[in-house]
């Protein structure tokens, strides 16, 4: 580099360094005066158990990592996409209704902060059973409580590589169905839609640890921690 450039590089390196610097007190304000007040931005809800609880079904182990690393991450990235991208919604609901509008760190860290949310909240340290009117709907639905299981644990088995198994009520109806990757019921890209009742995680983060490749045994130990009143609670 000879001297003429070598004044040009350091004055244009200065122009950068000078506008960078204004250009991120800027961000910085705009940060705090467009994404936090108006729009949506994800959090991640306490766990209502301690990484213990469901043990032996779903080890403390795996527990811990799923929800301070692979969730707390979700919530980091999805965030971070809602703030670079100036993303504004006001509702979850809303945010996932235009899926196909958003970026695919948009959707996938939005998916997968919500369904953990969800995921959490549908188990619990020895589940039950279901009672009620959620008994009838799935008797109506399915023919019997075991019938129902056998049908969800195919769609979690059946799905192939990461994803999830759901229950949704779709206009009152009861559907069980699977989505890859973090995709969920309520975005408007997936082809099973409706309000989802109950969740499963199947990627192997969910149950690699304690179950290696063995997912239908993960899934069969799952139905000891389902938080029926949960579901039951959600059915419209
Ligand atoms: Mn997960």
């Amino acid at each position: 580099m000879n001297t003429i450039n070598r004044r040009k590089f350091v004055k244009e390196s200065m122009k950068i360094t000078t506008a960078a610097a204004i250009g991120s007190s800027l961000l910085m304000n705009s940060e705090y005066a467009s994404a936090a007040p108006a729009g949506l931005l994800f959090a991640q809800v306490p766990l209502p158990y301690g990484y213990n609880a469901l043990e032996p079904h779903i080890d403390s182990m795996t527990m811990e990592i799923h929800y301070t690393k692979h969730h707390m991450t979700y919530i980091k990235n999805v965030n971070d996409a809602i703030t670079a991208e100036k993303i504004n919604f006001a509702t979850e609901k809303e945010f996932f209704a235009n899926a196909s509008k958003l970026s695919m760190k948009a959707r996938n860290n939005g998916g997968g902060s919500w369904n953990h949310n969800f995921f959490w909240q549908v188990m619990k340290p020895a589940g039950g059973t279901p009672s009620g009117k959620l008994t009838e709907a799935i008797n109506g639905t399915f023919g019997s409580l075991d019938k129902f299981k056998e049908q969800f644990s195919q769609a979690a088995i059946g799905r192939f590589g990461s994803g999830w198994a759901w229950l949704v009520s779709d206009g009152g109806k009861l559907k069980i169905g699977s989505t890859p990757n973090q995709d969920n019921p309520m975005m408007d890209v997936s082809e099973l839609k409706g309000t989802p009742l109950l969740c499963l995680d199947v990627w192997e983060h969910a149950y690699y640890l304690k179950y290696q490749n063995k997912r239908a045994d993960y899934i069969a130990a799952w139905w000891n921690v389902v938080s029926w009143d949960e579901v039951a609670k959600r059915m419209i």
